[in-house]
């Protein structure tokens, strides 16, 4: 729908996600959000399996901003204004709880993002805020009051687009570079694995490919593999994976802790497949015919067999899967262009960018939400 009405705003934010809204809860002034959609909050509705991962506990910046492969350095100033403590208590602040989970990452206690939802859009009508869905822009002028978006004038401009092509547009046009978006957090995939039929075996593991090593949890799967190790080396491999089409040998370390002497100190009279150093089915498959052999009748180049296997186990990949539970887009708006103090374009001045259009994205668990407030908050603050 194109907007015909003749308006004059303090700040037009284009973008109804979570940077979008949450720039909007924090700025002050007459405030319009446009989206294109008819939905405001879409992602952060279907986020964290509809529970709405928000953030990590993790409280110290300089071990946050480990978490994001691209926008470490540039996160750390902001994170020390407005980081996950921030985030628990502005919500608190307006009724709605967070509770850690095992992992550290952080969920209404509600269990839905409805509640997130709620709060969010109650705090911008509480302000005033002016919304406006499925409508979109055409036109965008630098004017020498601001900005003229169609028939609107702003003096400042946020693009809180997310990753959306169109959003890179306009960054474009009025003077941006764009980092060639390619996606993050995705699983890997491995046909023909020969542990396919172990799908859902999840085992803590050390993952390398080419200069990137993972350690953490390792979802065996249907397509190949998953779980927390390999959605992290993704999301810090995204760009080399990409420039290799996805493909590229996946080293395994099943056993980093593992020592010779493990087996050897066994008793010898058992079998090698009695010993279980893994779970079983595993344990099995990755040991082969040498299973049936008993401990003390293994060869030294047996016994060196079984350590390469163990701890230097190759697949090949050869693409990868999204995952379902969370993705995003590494690339996005050239972080050297911008100034973290007030997240405002170094470049066309009265613009302004937060969340997910900028060239940052952290691994799961709650980061990607902590970037969209964190770099939102810093924008409201300063406007
Ligand atoms: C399935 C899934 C689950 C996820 N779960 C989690 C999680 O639990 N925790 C976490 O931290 N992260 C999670 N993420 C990542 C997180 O959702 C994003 O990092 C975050 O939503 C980015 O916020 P944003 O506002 O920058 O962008 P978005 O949420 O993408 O919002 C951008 C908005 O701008 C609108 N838009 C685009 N172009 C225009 C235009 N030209 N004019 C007007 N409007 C426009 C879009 O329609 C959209 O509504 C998940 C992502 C996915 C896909």
């Amino acid at each position: 729908m194109a907007i015909n009405a003749r308006a004059k705003f303090d700040l037009i934010i284009l973008g109804g996600g979570a940077a979008g809204i949450f720039a909007a809860c924090n700025a002050t002034g007459k405030v319009l959000v446009i989206e294109k959609t008819a939905q405001l909050l879409s992602k952060v509705r279907i986020s964290g399996g509809g529970r709405c991962n928000v953030t990590h506990s993790c409280f110290d910046p300089k071990e946050l901003v480990k978490n994001y492969p691209r926008g470490s350095k540039e996160l750390l100033g902001p994170f020390y204004n407005f980081g996950p403590q921030d985030t628990i208590d502005w919500f608190a602040k307006r009724g709605v709880k967070l509770k850690t989970e095992k992992d550290g990452r952080m969920f209404p206690v509600t269990d839905s993002s409805e509640t997130i939802i709620n709060c969010l859009l109650k705090e911008a009508e509480k302000l005033g805020v002016e919304i406006r869905t499925r409508t979109r822009i055409q036109k965008i002028t630098k004017t020498d009051e601001g900005f003229q978006l169609d028939n609107l004038q702003t003096k400042k401009l946020l693009l809180a687009t997310g990753s959306s092509h169109q959003g890179h547009t306009i960054a474009k046009e009025l003077g941006h570079t764009i980092i060639e978006p390619v996606p993050s957090l995705f699983t890997f995939n491995v046909p023909d694995s020969p542990l396919k039929e172990l799908s859902g075996i999840s085992v803590p593991a050390k993952i390398t490919l080419d200069n990137f090593t993972q350690t953490g949890p390792l979802l065996i799967t249907h397509f190949g593999f998953s779980g927390p190790a390999c959605l992290k080396l993704s999301a810090f491999a995204a760009r080399h994976l990409a420039e290799k089409k996805y493909r590229a040998t996946l080293t395994i370390n099943w056993l980093p802790d593992f020592q010779l002497e493990q087996i050897k100190n066994a008793n010898p009279k058992k079998q090698l497949s009695s010993i279980n150093l893994l779970p079983k089915s595993l344990w099995k498959n990755l040991i082969g015919p040498l299973g049936e052999k008993k401990i003390a009748t293994l060869s030294k180049k047996e016994l060196q067999q079984l350590k390469e296997k163990l701890q230097n186990d190759s697949y090949e990949v050869q693409g990868k899967t999204t995952n379902k539970e969370e993705f995003v887009t590494c690339g996005g708006i050239s972080l050297r262009e911008v100034n973290f103090k007030t997240m405002e374009s170094k470049i066309c001045p009265g613009l302004y960018f937060a969340g997910e259009i900028l060239n940052i994205d952290g691994v799961t668990g709650g980061f990607n939400f902590q970037n969209a407030w964190t770099t939102s908050h810093i924008f409201g603050y300063s406007f």
